[in-house]
């Protein structure tokens, strides 16, 4: 047995025989509110130590593997997830309570993503080859012969989230972003789906020694608490993080990583509330229908995406009567639903009775209420207040995490674009509106464009694309850096730097970079882009 597996595998294999330890941890079922009977332990100090230093003797033969190995490997960890079947889709409906439609979708998602991501690398221009050629004859000085690349940046912490406990924990986006780069990556599993973490660890796991990769190409260490992930972010060995959650652990976590003696890039996708802006035109012609379109989307997951709309601006007139009356009729019939976890289902009936409380805001409506079941239940609810209100207390538009949203009546044009501008960063801003409005609120995108990641006209923003073109990120606190994005592939810059080669040999060169360019990828050359030699 090899060294990594003599220690780590605890953490993924053993984890039967160590019940009782006092670092061990069991996950609950959400729908029953009970725990799952397998314990799980924490790694200690010194597997969390030999992660690092695995992960670190790992980089330098992992990220010297071409990119079609590399490509090669995603594709097997992709294949052995599918291969996983319905044991996947049982264990994580088991700890996380979502439908198994909603799971098999994932499943596929993020075998998807592993795939583009393989593509990506095949293809090989994503390393952004620049050159520059010497020119001995310029005045005053010769230019220098300039190249440069994005290469990949050292292993990297992956801390798993709870709401899509596949696309975006073990085999996630950051995970398959990270490899995709050429960096070896450890995931500090999130501790509401240990079970569902461990299948897609091992499968990993099997990939790289199938593969014949170094043992530290991957590692999963499990927590209790805080412990591992902080000493993961602060492990000398470790050069950058990715994480989804809350803005306080996100932002805890992003001091710690600039803290550090060396501080590292540390991308966290935090909170979002994600306004939607509802203009009198489309309300007159479509308001009925949105407000079933937006109860769907706000109700997803219980309410547990980040992308959830969790602002709805609209006018406080007539022209909303129809949206208004669809909107609270669909909340009253809501079903209680499930939450991830106790501690969400806490934080969401504290922050509930917190807006019952207010004066500056009323209920518009509530659906069917929790009756004491051990469940993670919770109701639906919705609140509202107007513009006046919001700009006195910009508290009132951070993040619920569950199945609220909040209504935000404005009296005109100049309210609402006043509102917009005062807004912190979000993931994404939503406007519905016919041609007409988009004339008379002309301003409103150019304001959303300096506020988001993403702007979504005439639709909702809970679905997040994996492609090429899709940025998931935006301004702090949607993110801890707005200049990326945690969704598409345009994620895999975030865990490369670029290095510059001046004067160097052609033979000494990187493949990209040679002057016979012998993977034929797009360069810019002189200013221009071309797949030609030189
Ligand atoms: P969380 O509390 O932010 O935790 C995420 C991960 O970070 C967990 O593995 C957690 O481990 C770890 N962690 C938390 N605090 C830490 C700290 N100070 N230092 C090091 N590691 C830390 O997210 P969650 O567990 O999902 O909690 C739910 C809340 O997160 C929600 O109420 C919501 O506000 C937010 N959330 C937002 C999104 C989003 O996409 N925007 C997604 C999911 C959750 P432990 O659990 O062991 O502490």
């Amino acid at each position: 047995m090899s060294r990594h597996m003599e220690i780590l595998g605890h953490s993924l294999v053993g984890f039967r025989d160590i019940a009782g330890c006092s670092d061990s941890f069991r996950a609950w079922n959400p729908a029953t509110g009970k725990q799952i009977e397998e314990s799980f332990r924490s790694a200690s100090e010194a597997e969390v130590d030999l992660a690092a230093r695995l992960a670190s003797e790992a980089f330098p033969a992992y990220s010297r593997l071409s990119q079609r190995e590399r490509a090669a490997f995603l594709r097997s960890v992709a294949s052995r997830i599918e291969g996983l079947g319905e044991a996947l889709v049982e264990r994580a409906h088991l700890e996380t309570a979502l439908p198994k439609p909603r799971l098999q979708s994932e499943t596929g998602r993020t075998c998807n993503q592993l795939r583009l991501f393989a593509s990506v690398i095949e293809e090989g221009s994503w390393v952004g080859a620049r050159i520059d050629r010497a020119d001995a004859q310029r005045k005053p000085i010769p230019k220098p012969d300039i190249r440069s690349m994005w290469h990949a940046i050292g292993p990297v912490v992956v801390f798993g989230a709870s709401n899509f406990p596949l696309a975006f924990s073990a085999a996630g986006g950051d995970t398959a972003s990270a490899f995709a780069a050429g960096n070896p990556v450890i995931v500090k599993a999130h501790p509401a789906h240990p079970g569902t973490s461990e299948l897609v660890g091992r499968a990993i796991r099997e990939c790289v020694r199938e593969q014949g990769l170094p043992e530290g190409t991957f590692s999963l260490l499990f927590d209790a608490g805080n412990t591992v992930g902080k000493a993961l972010a602060l492990h000398p060995l470790i050069k950058a993080g990715g994480f989804t959650g809350s803005i306080a652990a996100g932002r805890a976590l992003m001091n710690l990583a600039a803290s550090r003696p060396e501080p590292i890039p540390f991308y966290a996708e935090m909170g979002s509330t994600n306004p939607v802006f509802l203009l009198p035109g489309a309300l007159a012609a479509r308001g009925k229908d949105i407000a079933g379109q937006l109860h769907g989307s706000f109700t997803l997951g219980s309410g547990q995406f980040c992308t959830k709309p969790g602002m709805v601006f609209l006018p406080g007139t007539a022209a909303s009567d129809a949206f208004r009356s669809e909107f609270r009729e669909k909340v009253a019939h809501s079903p209680k639903l499930t939450l991830l976890t106790s501690g969400i289902r806490t934080s969401y009936e504290q922050e509930i009775q917190r807006r019952n409380a207010r004066r500056d805001m009323r209920v518009v409506a509530q659906g069917e209420r929790p009756n004491g079941e051990a469940a993670f239940t919770a109701e639906v609810a919705v609140f509202e207040t107007d513009v006046p209100a919001l700009l006195a207390h910009p508290e009132l538009g951070s993040e619920v995490f569950g199945p609220s949203t909040l209504l935000i009546a404005f009296s005109d044009k100049a309210q609402v674009l006043q509102a917009a501008r005062n807004l912190s960063g979000h993931l994404t801003a939503t406007i519905h509106g016919t041609e007409e409005d988009l004339r008379e609120f002309s301003e409103l995108a150019e304001i959303l464009r300096n506020k988001v990641g993403r702007i979504v006209f005439n639709g909702y923003p809970t679905g997040v694309e994996v492609c090429h073109a899709m940025v998931h990120g935006g301004p702090y606190p949607a993110s801890t850096d707005g200049r990326s994005t945690s969704v598409g592939t345009q994620a895999i810059f975030r865990f490369a730097r670029p290095v510059c080669y001046q004067d160097f040999p052609n033979a000494a060169l990187p493949e990209e970079l040679k002057n016979e360019n012998p993977l034929g990828i797009w360069r810019m050359v002189d200013g221009q882009f071309t797949q030609e030699q030189l």
